[in-house]
Protein backbone atom coordinates (compact mmCIF):
# COMPACT_ATOMS: atom_id res chain seq x y z
CA UNK A 1 0.00 0.00 0.00
CA UNK A 2 2.86 2.89 0.78
CA UNK A 3 4.38 2.44 -2.54
CA UNK A 4 1.56 3.81 -4.21
CA UNK A 5 1.36 6.89 -2.80
CA UNK A 6 5.40 6.91 -2.52
CA UNK A 7 6.04 8.79 -5.77
CA UNK A 8 5.78 12.61 -6.75
CA UNK A 9 2.33 13.73 -7.31
CA UNK A 10 0.63 17.45 -7.84
CA UNK A 11 -1.59 17.05 -4.86
CA UNK A 12 -4.05 20.17 -3.99
CA UNK A 13 -5.51 20.25 -0.56
CA UNK A 14 -8.76 22.85 -0.08
CA UNK A 15 -8.90 23.72 3.30
CA UNK A 16 -5.31 23.36 3.91
CA UNK A 17 -4.49 25.54 6.28
CA UNK A 18 -7.32 24.12 8.77
CA UNK A 19 -7.40 21.77 11.46
CA UNK A 20 -7.51 18.62 9.24
CA UNK A 21 -5.77 20.04 6.08
CA UNK A 22 -2.73 21.15 7.68
CA UNK A 23 -1.83 17.94 9.07
CA UNK A 24 -2.85 16.46 5.97
CA UNK A 25 -0.16 18.34 4.49
CA UNK A 26 2.44 17.60 6.49
CA UNK A 27 2.12 14.26 5.69
CA UNK A 28 1.52 14.75 1.52
CA UNK A 29 5.35 16.61 2.01
CA UNK A 30 6.54 14.01 3.60
CA UNK A 31 5.64 11.56 1.36
CA UNK A 32 7.58 13.76 -1.13
CA UNK A 33 4.60 15.25 -2.98
CA UNK A 34 4.52 18.77 -4.12
CA UNK A 35 1.27 20.37 -2.50
CA UNK A 36 -1.02 23.05 -3.30
CA UNK A 37 -2.82 24.50 -0.57
CA UNK A 38 -6.13 26.26 -1.20
CA UNK A 39 -7.86 28.48 1.21
CA UNK A 40 -9.63 31.64 2.07
CA UNK A 41 -8.44 31.83 5.69
CA UNK A 42 -12.08 31.70 7.20
CA UNK A 43 -11.60 29.61 9.98
CA UNK A 44 -7.90 28.31 9.07
CA UNK A 45 -4.79 29.96 10.37
CA UNK A 46 -1.41 30.83 8.98
CA UNK A 47 -0.08 29.73 12.05
CA UNK A 48 -1.16 26.24 10.76
CA UNK A 49 1.25 25.90 8.08
CA UNK A 50 4.01 28.84 9.31
CA UNK A 51 6.30 26.10 9.32
CA UNK A 52 5.86 25.39 5.95
CA UNK A 53 6.40 28.93 4.05
CA UNK A 54 10.06 27.87 3.06
CA UNK A 55 9.13 24.42 1.85
CA UNK A 56 9.76 24.15 -1.67
CA UNK A 57 7.17 21.84 -2.60
CA UNK A 58 4.78 23.54 -0.53
CA UNK A 59 2.77 26.79 -2.27
CA UNK A 60 -0.24 28.55 -0.42
CA UNK A 61 -3.08 29.84 -2.38
CA UNK A 62 -5.55 32.19 -0.87
CA UNK A 63 -8.65 31.60 -2.68
CA UNK A 64 -12.35 30.97 -2.13
CA UNK A 65 -13.69 27.46 -3.38
CA UNK A 66 -17.34 29.27 -4.44
CA UNK A 67 -15.34 30.64 -7.34
CA UNK A 68 -13.72 28.66 -10.29
CA UNK A 69 -9.84 27.70 -10.47
CA UNK A 70 -7.85 26.43 -12.73
CA UNK A 71 -4.74 24.71 -11.95
CA UNK A 72 -3.16 21.65 -13.12
CA UNK A 73 -3.12 18.48 -10.34
CA UNK A 74 -2.83 15.03 -10.36
CA UNK A 75 -5.18 14.53 -7.14
CA UNK A 76 -7.72 16.89 -5.03
CA UNK A 77 -8.58 16.26 -0.98
CA UNK A 78 -11.50 18.81 -0.70
CA UNK A 79 -11.36 19.88 2.85
CA UNK A 80 -12.46 23.57 2.33
CA UNK A 81 -15.56 23.91 4.77
CA UNK A 82 -15.82 25.64 8.02
CA UNK A 83 -16.37 22.43 10.37
CA UNK A 84 -17.78 23.53 13.98
CA UNK A 85 -21.55 24.34 14.51
CA UNK A 86 -20.17 28.34 15.72
CA UNK A 87 -18.58 29.08 12.40
CA UNK A 88 -20.67 27.16 10.27
CA UNK A 89 -23.55 28.57 11.46
CA UNK A 90 -21.78 32.34 11.30
CA UNK A 91 -22.75 32.47 7.85
CA UNK A 92 -25.16 29.87 6.69
CA UNK A 93 -25.70 30.60 3.13
CA UNK A 94 -21.85 30.95 2.58
CA UNK A 95 -21.82 27.36 4.58
CA UNK A 96 -23.90 26.42 1.83
CA UNK A 97 -22.14 27.38 -1.13
CA UNK A 98 -19.18 26.68 -0.11
CA UNK A 99 -19.84 22.78 -0.19
CA UNK A 100 -22.03 22.96 -2.75
CA UNK A 101 -20.44 25.63 -5.25
CA UNK A 102 -17.38 24.22 -3.77
CA UNK A 103 -17.57 21.45 -4.91
CA UNK A 104 -19.25 21.87 -8.27
CA UNK A 105 -16.05 23.87 -8.92
CA UNK A 106 -13.39 21.30 -7.98
CA UNK A 107 -15.46 18.51 -9.60
CA UNK A 108 -15.42 20.50 -12.78
CA UNK A 109 -11.29 21.10 -12.05
CA UNK A 110 -11.50 16.98 -11.68
CA UNK A 111 -12.99 16.21 -14.83
CA UNK A 112 -10.71 19.33 -16.91
CA UNK A 113 -7.52 17.60 -15.22
CA UNK A 114 -8.57 14.15 -14.84
CA UNK A 115 -7.35 14.54 -11.15
CA UNK A 116 -8.80 12.12 -8.85
CA UNK A 117 -11.24 13.38 -6.13
CA UNK A 118 -11.39 13.21 -1.97
CA UNK A 119 -14.49 14.49 -0.55
CA UNK A 120 -14.41 15.26 3.53
CA UNK A 121 -17.84 14.53 4.26
CA UNK A 122 -19.05 13.98 7.69
CA UNK A 123 -21.15 12.22 10.06
CA UNK A 124 -23.51 15.10 9.81
CA UNK A 125 -25.01 13.26 6.97
CA UNK A 126 -26.55 10.77 9.66
CA UNK A 127 -28.15 13.74 11.31
CA UNK A 128 -29.68 12.65 14.36
CA UNK A 129 -29.19 8.56 13.76
CA UNK A 130 -32.19 6.47 14.17
CA UNK A 131 -29.87 3.83 13.48
CA UNK A 132 -26.85 3.31 16.27
CA UNK A 133 -23.86 2.74 15.61
CA UNK A 134 -23.93 4.86 11.75
CA UNK A 135 -23.61 2.14 8.54
CA UNK A 136 -22.72 3.82 5.19
CA UNK A 137 -26.03 2.52 4.41
CA UNK A 138 -27.86 4.37 6.64
CA UNK A 139 -29.37 6.99 5.07
CA UNK A 140 -30.04 9.63 8.12
CA UNK A 141 -32.17 11.64 9.81
CA UNK A 142 -31.42 15.45 9.08
CA UNK A 143 -33.54 18.51 9.95
CA UNK A 144 -33.45 20.28 6.12
CA UNK A 145 -34.30 23.87 7.97
CA UNK A 146 -33.33 24.13 11.43
CA UNK A 147 -29.78 25.86 11.92
CA UNK A 148 -27.38 22.86 11.13
CA UNK A 149 -29.07 22.46 7.80
CA UNK A 150 -26.67 24.49 6.00
CA UNK A 151 -23.97 22.49 6.81
CA UNK A 152 -25.67 18.53 6.75
CA UNK A 153 -27.49 18.96 3.70
CA UNK A 154 -24.32 21.18 2.02
CA UNK A 155 -22.44 18.14 2.78
CA UNK A 156 -25.23 15.36 1.38
CA UNK A 157 -25.78 17.80 -1.68
CA UNK A 158 -21.98 17.45 -2.04
CA UNK A 159 -22.08 13.81 -1.76
CA UNK A 160 -24.71 14.04 -4.64
CA UNK A 161 -22.29 15.86 -7.08
CA UNK A 162 -19.56 13.61 -6.47
CA UNK A 163 -21.47 10.64 -7.33
CA UNK A 164 -22.95 12.33 -10.03
CA UNK A 165 -19.83 13.59 -11.20
CA UNK A 166 -18.63 9.61 -11.19
CA UNK A 167 -22.12 8.44 -12.78
CA UNK A 168 -22.07 10.76 -16.02
CA UNK A 169 -18.15 11.85 -16.11
CA UNK A 170 -16.54 8.64 -14.82
CA UNK A 171 -14.47 10.28 -12.58
CA UNK A 172 -12.28 8.96 -9.44
CA UNK A 173 -14.06 9.77 -6.87
CA UNK A 174 -13.19 9.34 -2.75
CA UNK A 175 -16.22 10.34 -0.14
CA UNK A 176 -15.10 10.08 3.62
CA UNK A 177 -17.41 10.49 6.11
CA UNK A 178 -15.67 12.06 9.07
CA UNK A 179 -16.44 11.62 12.60
CA UNK A 180 -15.88 13.69 15.34
CA UNK A 181 -12.10 14.49 15.12
CA UNK A 182 -9.25 16.56 17.17
CA UNK A 183 -5.84 17.26 17.96
CA UNK A 184 -3.15 19.44 17.90
CA UNK A 185 -4.13 22.63 15.61
CA UNK A 186 -7.77 23.12 16.81
CA UNK A 187 -8.79 26.70 16.75
CA UNK A 188 -9.04 27.17 20.11
CA UNK A 189 -11.95 29.61 20.03
CA UNK A 190 -14.58 27.32 17.48
CA UNK A 191 -16.35 26.14 20.15
CA UNK A 192 -16.15 22.18 19.99
CA UNK A 193 -16.32 19.73 22.94
CA UNK A 194 -12.67 18.81 23.38
CA UNK A 195 -10.59 22.55 22.61
CA UNK A 196 -13.44 23.73 24.77
CA UNK A 197 -13.48 21.45 27.53
CA UNK A 198 -9.50 21.52 27.67
CA UNK A 199 -9.50 25.30 27.64
CA UNK A 200 -11.68 25.55 30.51
CA UNK A 201 -9.78 23.17 32.60
CA UNK A 202 -6.45 24.42 31.75
CA UNK A 203 -7.74 28.14 33.00
CA UNK A 204 -9.35 26.46 35.80
CA UNK A 205 -12.88 27.47 34.65
CA UNK A 206 -16.05 25.78 34.89
CA UNK A 207 -16.63 22.52 32.02
CA UNK A 208 -19.36 24.04 29.95
CA UNK A 209 -21.33 20.51 29.64
CA UNK A 210 -24.25 21.57 27.00
CA UNK A 211 -27.45 19.83 28.32
CA UNK A 212 -27.18 16.88 31.04
CA UNK A 213 -24.06 15.43 29.64
CA UNK A 214 -25.19 11.98 28.01
CA UNK A 215 -24.94 13.02 24.95
CA UNK A 216 -22.36 10.53 22.98
CA UNK A 217 -20.15 11.26 20.40
CA UNK A 218 -16.74 9.34 19.22
CA UNK A 219 -13.24 11.11 18.95
CA UNK A 220 -10.71 10.10 16.57
CA UNK A 221 -6.88 11.18 16.78
CA UNK A 222 -5.94 13.49 13.90
CA UNK A 223 -3.03 11.06 12.80
CA UNK A 224 -5.48 8.07 12.81
CA UNK A 225 -7.65 10.15 10.48
CA UNK A 226 -4.98 11.38 7.68
CA UNK A 227 -3.60 7.82 7.81
CA UNK A 228 -7.16 6.75 6.40
CA UNK A 229 -7.53 9.77 3.88
CA UNK A 230 -4.39 8.20 2.77
CA UNK A 231 -5.15 4.96 2.12
CA UNK A 232 -8.25 5.93 1.14
CA UNK A 233 -6.85 7.91 -1.83
CA UNK A 234 -4.52 5.22 -2.72
CA UNK A 235 -7.07 2.45 -3.40
CA UNK A 236 -7.72 1.53 -6.99
CA UNK A 237 -10.75 3.21 -9.13
CA UNK A 238 -13.95 0.57 -8.09
CA UNK A 239 -13.28 2.41 -4.54
CA UNK A 240 -15.77 5.73 -4.12
CA UNK A 241 -16.84 5.61 -0.46
CA UNK A 242 -18.76 6.53 1.25
CA UNK A 243 -16.47 4.93 4.04
CA UNK A 244 -16.57 6.25 7.61
CA UNK A 245 -13.23 7.24 9.15
CA UNK A 246 -13.54 7.51 13.18
CA UNK A 247 -12.74 5.83 16.23
CA UNK A 248 -15.23 3.26 17.36
CA UNK A 249 -15.13 4.21 21.05
CA UNK A 250 -18.16 6.12 22.17
CA UNK A 251 -18.26 8.50 25.21
CA UNK A 252 -20.48 10.46 26.76
CA UNK A 253 -20.08 14.57 27.44
CA UNK A 254 -19.86 13.72 30.75
CA UNK A 255 -17.11 11.21 30.34
CA UNK A 256 -15.12 13.46 28.00
CA UNK A 257 -15.63 15.81 30.65
CA UNK A 258 -13.96 13.84 33.83
CA UNK A 259 -10.75 12.49 31.34
CA UNK A 260 -9.93 16.04 30.74
CA UNK A 261 -10.22 17.31 34.52
CA UNK A 262 -8.38 14.00 35.08
CA UNK A 263 -5.39 14.15 32.90
CA UNK A 264 -5.22 18.26 33.14
CA UNK A 265 -5.21 17.68 37.02
CA UNK A 266 -7.91 20.91 36.93
CA UNK A 267 -10.01 22.19 39.98
CA UNK A 268 -12.28 22.99 37.28
CA UNK A 269 -16.39 22.30 38.57
CA UNK A 270 -18.92 20.91 36.03
CA UNK A 271 -21.51 23.60 34.94
CA UNK A 272 -24.80 23.07 32.54
CA UNK A 273 -25.76 25.00 29.72
CA UNK A 274 -28.62 24.40 27.58
CA UNK A 275 -28.32 21.80 25.12
CA UNK A 276 -28.36 23.42 21.32
CA UNK A 277 -30.97 22.87 18.59
CA UNK A 278 -30.74 19.66 16.67
CA UNK A 279 -28.08 18.39 19.05
CA UNK A 280 -27.21 14.85 17.53
CA UNK A 281 -27.97 12.79 20.99
CA UNK A 282 -25.50 9.78 19.93
CA UNK A 283 -23.08 9.25 17.58
CA UNK A 284 -20.38 6.19 16.82
CA UNK A 285 -19.26 5.03 13.61
CA UNK A 286 -19.54 1.77 12.40
CA UNK A 287 -15.84 1.57 10.32
CA UNK A 288 -16.53 -2.17 8.77
CA UNK A 289 -16.13 -1.09 5.55
CA UNK A 290 -12.58 1.25 6.65
CA UNK A 291 -11.33 -2.24 8.31
CA UNK A 292 -12.18 -4.38 5.09
CA UNK A 293 -11.44 -2.15 2.15
CA UNK A 294 -8.75 -0.19 3.74
CA UNK A 295 -7.08 -2.25 6.48
CA UNK A 296 -7.49 1.05 8.92
CA UNK A 297 -8.53 1.18 12.50
CA UNK A 298 -7.68 4.22 15.07
CA UNK A 299 -4.86 3.20 16.74
CA UNK A 300 -4.59 6.11 19.76
CA UNK A 301 -6.98 5.60 22.35
CA UNK A 302 -9.14 8.85 24.00
CA UNK A 303 -6.67 8.99 26.62
CA UNK A 304 -3.35 9.37 25.50
CA UNK A 305 -4.49 11.89 22.61
CA UNK A 306 -6.18 13.84 24.70
CA UNK A 307 -2.73 14.09 26.61
CA UNK A 308 -1.12 15.25 23.18
CA UNK A 309 -3.99 17.67 22.77
CA UNK A 310 -3.77 18.85 26.22
CA UNK A 311 0.11 20.00 25.46
CA UNK A 312 -0.44 22.02 22.10
CA UNK A 313 -3.75 23.85 24.09
CA UNK A 314 -1.74 25.09 26.84
CA UNK A 315 0.03 27.72 24.87
CA UNK A 316 -3.67 29.28 24.48
CA UNK A 317 -4.43 29.01 28.49
P1 LIG B 1 -11.34 23.86 9.81
O1 LIG B 1 -12.37 24.91 10.01
O2 LIG B 1 -10.13 23.89 10.71
O3 LIG B 1 -10.83 23.83 8.31
C1 LIG B 1 -11.61 24.20 7.23
C2 LIG B 1 -10.77 25.03 6.31
O4 LIG B 1 -11.53 25.41 5.16
C3 LIG B 1 -10.30 26.33 6.96
O5 LIG B 1 -8.91 26.48 6.77
C4 LIG B 1 -11.10 27.41 6.22
O6 LIG B 1 -10.43 28.65 6.18
C5 LIG B 1 -11.29 26.77 4.86
N1 LIG B 1 -12.43 27.29 4.13
C6 LIG B 1 -13.70 27.48 4.56
N2 LIG B 1 -14.47 27.97 3.59
C7 LIG B 1 -13.68 28.09 2.48
C8 LIG B 1 -13.89 28.55 1.16
N3 LIG B 1 -15.11 28.97 0.75
N4 LIG B 1 -12.84 28.52 0.30
C9 LIG B 1 -11.62 28.10 0.70
N5 LIG B 1 -11.36 27.68 1.94
C10 LIG B 1 -12.38 27.66 2.83
O7 LIG B 1 -12.09 22.46 9.95
P2 LIG B 1 -11.50 20.99 9.95
O8 LIG B 1 -11.89 20.36 11.22
O9 LIG B 1 -10.09 20.96 9.53
O10 LIG B 1 -12.40 20.33 8.81
C11 LIG B 1 -11.93 20.08 7.50
C12 LIG B 1 -12.99 19.34 6.71
O11 LIG B 1 -13.33 18.12 7.35
C13 LIG B 1 -14.29 20.14 6.56
O12 LIG B 1 -14.79 19.96 5.27
C14 LIG B 1 -15.21 19.49 7.58
O13 LIG B 1 -16.55 19.61 7.21
C15 LIG B 1 -14.72 18.05 7.57
N6 LIG B 1 -15.02 17.38 8.83
C16 LIG B 1 -14.31 17.65 9.97
C17 LIG B 1 -14.64 16.99 11.14
C18 LIG B 1 -13.88 17.23 12.43
O14 LIG B 1 -14.22 16.65 13.45
N7 LIG B 1 -12.85 18.04 12.45
C19 LIG B 1 -15.69 16.06 11.17
C20 LIG B 1 -16.40 15.84 9.99
C21 LIG B 1 -16.05 16.48 8.82
N1 LIG C 1 -14.24 24.68 -13.12
C1 LIG C 1 -13.16 25.14 -12.41
N2 LIG C 1 -11.92 24.73 -12.81
C2 LIG C 1 -11.72 23.91 -13.87
C3 LIG C 1 -12.85 23.46 -14.58
C4 LIG C 1 -14.11 23.86 -14.18
O1 LIG C 1 -13.28 25.87 -11.44
O2 LIG C 1 -10.55 23.59 -14.15
C5 LIG C 1 -15.58 25.08 -12.67
C6 LIG C 1 -16.34 25.84 -13.72
O3 LIG C 1 -16.42 27.18 -13.29
C7 LIG C 1 -17.70 25.21 -13.75
C8 LIG C 1 -17.66 24.09 -12.71
O4 LIG C 1 -16.29 23.91 -12.39
O5 LIG C 1 -18.68 26.11 -13.33
C9 LIG C 1 -18.22 22.78 -13.21
O6 LIG C 1 -17.51 22.39 -14.36
P1 LIG C 1 -18.17 21.41 -15.41
O7 LIG C 1 -17.19 21.24 -16.53
O8 LIG C 1 -18.64 20.19 -14.75
O9 LIG C 1 -19.47 22.18 -15.84
P2 LIG C 1 -19.78 23.24 -16.97
O10 LIG C 1 -18.58 24.14 -17.12
O11 LIG C 1 -20.04 22.41 -18.16
O12 LIG C 1 -20.97 23.94 -16.43
N1 LIG D 1 -20.67 20.38 23.76
C1 LIG D 1 -20.60 20.64 25.12
N2 LIG D 1 -19.86 21.70 25.55
C2 LIG D 1 -19.15 22.48 24.69
C3 LIG D 1 -19.20 22.21 23.29
C4 LIG D 1 -19.98 21.15 22.87
O1 LIG D 1 -21.21 19.93 25.93
O2 LIG D 1 -18.47 23.40 25.16
C5 LIG D 1 -21.44 19.22 23.30
C6 LIG D 1 -22.39 19.50 22.13
O3 LIG D 1 -23.66 19.91 22.60
C7 LIG D 1 -22.43 18.14 21.45
C8 LIG D 1 -21.04 17.56 21.69
O4 LIG D 1 -20.52 18.28 22.81
O5 LIG D 1 -23.39 17.31 22.05
C9 LIG D 1 -20.10 17.68 20.50
O6 LIG D 1 -20.10 19.04 20.07
P1 LIG D 1 -19.16 19.57 18.90
O7 LIG D 1 -19.61 20.96 18.61
O8 LIG D 1 -17.74 19.36 19.28
O9 LIG D 1 -19.44 18.60 17.68
P2 LIG D 1 -20.77 18.10 16.94
O10 LIG D 1 -21.99 18.49 17.73
O11 LIG D 1 -20.74 18.75 15.59
O12 LIG D 1 -20.61 16.63 16.90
Amino acid sequence: MARQYNFRKRVMVTGGAGFLGSHLIDRLLDQGHEVLCVDNLFTGAKLNIDHLRTHERFEFLRHDVTMPLYVEVDEIYNLACPASPIHYQHDPVQTTKTSVHGAINMLGLAKRTGAKIFQASTSEVYGDPAVHPQPEDYWGYVNPVGPRSCYDEGKRCAETLFFDYRRQHGLGIKVARIFNTYGPRMHPADGRVVSNFIIAALKGEPIPIYGDGSQTRSFCYVDDLVEGFLRLMATDDAVTGPINLGNPGEFSMRELAEKVIAITGSKSEISHLPLPQDDPRQRQPDISRAKATLDWQPTVALDEGLVRTVEYFRRFA
